[in-house]
């Protein structure tokens, strides 16, 4: 019998809280987490919001990642709030430091001018390990090689509207490799070189470029300049091959060969996204615009008053990024032929 992919509001278990009543097959997924042992109660909040919004009906599993060992609060708070199992993992230091390719002077000069700039994260040096560790190394780290699809979460987000259904199945049955939930422009200060590199990357390997793909998204003049759009990373819910594959893996190593996670400030979220928008086709990159969520200083709002009565949200639909000038959801919107969301002109700023 065809199991529906969501609930509906007729549902009998529309409003049950009970576990198990999720439909359909389960996914080969877990969520996961790097933090730090001092993140523990800004974590404890998004677990909360995740488990209360979704997984409290699905119990998926949820691996925790640090650069030091986990300590025993973080470890029980944690648990006591996840559905699913937990596992806790201490990050390799080939994964978390220099490689030796780098010059520590001339990176240790940027960091000063960086600093003097005023650039954010720009005088960081764990900052730039932990942008580098989410390009190139989560996917591959021990606890996660047994997944297929991950969801990630940071500290100190939102989740404002129930999820009723399994975003790993969505991405399962339509062949989604990516996902993302906003958008917008890179801090240009911080990835000087990084679309240089790309087209290096992208003559050397004409192979790993998608026919169908997402340049349109990325670049306004056929691939010559970058304009900085991205998804923002801190919400994602992808597919661990596709990070695992030759492709993925080619470009992160020519990026890290480049040297701008030190000689910049390379952020994970516009390399996730130059690699999904030049090596997956179109058709692999998901939006998801029921899940109402939040960073600071950014939220997602669904646009259209019945999506979130339905879904209970309790967020200000004021406050939608998606259609402000700063966000490149337009652009991914248009690109793709995707028809907007009743009202969004009213919220054009
Ligand atoms: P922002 O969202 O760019 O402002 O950066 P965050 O401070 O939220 O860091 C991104 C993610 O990496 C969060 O999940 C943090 O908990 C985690 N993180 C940042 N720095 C470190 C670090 O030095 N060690 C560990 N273990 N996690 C870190
Ligand atoms: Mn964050």
């Amino acid at each position: 019998k065809e199991v529906p992919l969501a609930l509906t509001p007729n549902d009998p278990n529309w409003d049950s809280d009970l576990v198990g009543v999720a439909p359909g097959p389960r996914m080969n997924a877990t969520f996961v987490t790097l933090a730090r042992n001092s993140d523990v109660w800004d974590i404890a909040r998004s677990i909360r919001q995740v488990e209360d919004r979704f997984n409290k009906r699905y119990n998926y599993d949820w691996v925790f990642l640090n650069d030091k060992p986990f300590d025993e609060t973080f470890k029980t708070v944690t648990t006591s709030l996840v559905s699913g199992k937990t596992h806790y993992g201490e990050i390799a230091s080939e994964h978390w430091s220099f490689p030796e390719w780098i010059d520590q002077d001339k990176a240790k000069k940027v960091r000063e001018d960086m600093a003097e700039r005023k650039i954010i994260y720009g005088d960081s040096v764990s900052y730039r390990h932990m942008c580098r560790f989410e390009s190139g190394f989560f996917f591959r780290q021990p606890l996660m090689m047994n997944y297929e699809y991950y969801w990630r979460v940071e500290p100190s987000i939102e989740l404002y509207c129930d999820i009723h259904y399994d975003p790993f199945r969505v991405m399962h049955e339509g062949g989604k490799k990516y996902s993302f939930v906003l958008s917008l422009y890179e801090y240009a200060e911080t990835i000087k070189t990084l679309w240089d590199s790309t087209k290096k990357f992208m003559k050397n390997h004409p192979e790993h470029i998608a026919k169908d793909n997402s340049l349109g998204f990325l670049s306004d003049d056929g691939g010559e300049t970058y304009n900085n759009c991205h998804f923002w990373s801190n919400f994602e819910v992808g597919n661990l091959n596709w990070l695992r594959s030759k492709a993925y893996t080619d470009f992160f190593e020519s990026l890290d060969h480049d040297g701008g996670f030190f000689y910049e400030r390379w952020g994970d979220a516009p390399v996730h996204s130059i690699a999904a928008g030049l090596m997956l086709n179109k058709s692999e990159i998901h939006f998801f615009n029921d899940i109402a969520y939040y960073h600071v200083p950014f939220t997602h709002c669904p646009t259209g008053e019945k999506t979130r009565t339905q879904l209970r949200c309790h967020c200000n639909p004021k406050e939608n990024f998606d259609w402000k000038h700063y966000s490149c959801t337009s652009r991914f919107f248009e690109l793709n032929g995707m028809t907007k969301p009743e009202g969004w002109e009213d919220q054009v700023q």
